[in-house]
């Protein structure tokens, strides 16, 4: 099951191309709601910050391009095999950041090697104590933990693991977020038939083994939203962000209900857009108003990585397009061709304040602490 840790990646690749817009039509809106929302020509000059990227290379591609559009970025290393190993991201990181501490943020993460020992700990402690010296903001715990690790009789490591809680308390008192990436789409437990994006119904029909429908054995869906539920009640005082909207991708409601029910908790947007365009080509105004509604929870994140083979100049054109993609869809009433979901998605037209808030205020203060 556990190379299906590749979909991550797979699905940004998918994105990346499948969301190119091929087509747009002016929005239908009056003209105050038209002076309240921004534009396309908005999109380079209005300060914007993608919190979940992965700059895995010193080269410079990223950062320019975020420099060219007008973005902070986070970078967070993450324990998956198939990226280079956590030191080489952490090197990564730091390189950048020195290069554009303004800029350029980064999150640290720990590997699960010799989980639970006693050696372990006091290595992920003083992985952790130097990661805040240097400067991280977060912690990224990954979808290992919960579906990969195993501990000495073989079972799965869950988040709520009470050997994970003294870390998770770490992260607290050295004022750095906790970012958790549990579990995966909804669409991973669903009948190809079901699911709602192509990208996902390609990637488990050649990759069976890996489609937890046909796994009844391993933990469902509901087991993973419930443990990390579990985690994030267990520990109010720390600033949890759930990635890939904390898994619950699918309904916008079932999330606005994550989001009520723990104050602490943010989430973010990345490599899961599609599904939320699935939602509105059905009902805009729901998806509009969960926008609005919890404006101050939701931090812009795209997922978009730079490995160390990639080239640089391609790298930077599919930057550019997932960041001018995703801002027509939420920023502007623009309509776009988005086949992964074989669509035309009209934009959200979010409100400026909204889209601010969205896009840089609620990173700044998850994870810079502007304003506390
Ligand atoms: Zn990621």
């Amino acid at each position: 099951m556990h190379a299906r840790t590749l979909t991550c990646v797979g699905a940004l690749l998918a994105f990346a191309t499948a969301c190119a817009p091929v087509a747009t039509t002016p929005a239908l809106v009056d003209a105050p709601a038209r002076d309240a929302t921004y534009t396309m020509d908005d999109f380079a000059r209005v300060a914007k910050f993608d919190a979940h990227v992965h700059a895995n290379t010193t080269q410079r591609a990223f950062l320019d391009q975020a420099t060219a559009d007008g973005f902070e970025l986070l970078t967070i290393n993450v324990d998956y095999p198939v990226f280079p190993s956590i030191e080489d991201q952490r090197t990564a990181a730091l390189a950048l950041a020195k290069a554009d501490p303004a800029r350029l943020h980064w999150a640290a993460t720990f590997p699960m090697d010799g989980f639970p020992a006693p050696q372990w700990r006091s290595s992920v402690a003083q992985a952790i104590d130097a990661a805040a010296e240097e400067g991280a903001l977060a912690v990224k715990i990954w979808k290992n933990v919960g579906m990969i690790e195993k501990d000495a009789d073989g079972r799965l490591v869950m988040l709520d693991h009470p050997a994970l809680s003294p870390v998770a308390e770490q992260v607290r008192a050295r004022g750095l977020a906790l970012i958790g990436h549990q579990g995966e789409p909804h669409n991973c437990w669903l009948p190809l038939e079901q699911m709602t994006t192509d990208n996902d119904r390609e990637y488990f029909r050649n990759h069976p083994q890996y489609h937890m429908y046909l796994h009844p054995e391993e933990p469902s869906y509901e087991d993973h939203m419930a443990v990390r539920d579990r985690f994030v009640a267990a520990h109010p005082q720390l600033r949890f962000v759930g990635a890939h909207m904390a898994s619950l991708e699918y309904d916008v409601d079932r999330l606005g209900a994550f989001l009520d029910r723990f104050p602490n908790a943010s989430v973010d947007l990345a490599a899961r857009m599609s599904q939320v365009q699935y939602q509105s080509v059905r009902d805009r105004e729901r998806v509009r108003r969960f926008f609005i509604r919890y404006q101050d929870r939701i931090v812009y994140g795209t997922d978009l990585t730079q490995g160390p083979d990639a080239d640089p100049a391609e790298f930077a054109r599919t930057a550019h397009e997932v960041w001018t993609s995703d801002w027509r869809y939420l920023a502007t009433g623009e309509s776009q061709r988005v086949d992964m979901i074989d669509a035309d998605v009209p934009g959200l037209a979010l409100p400026r304040e909204v889209i601010d808030r969205i896009y840089f205020a609620n990173a700044r203060r998850v994870f810079v602490r502007d304003g506390g």
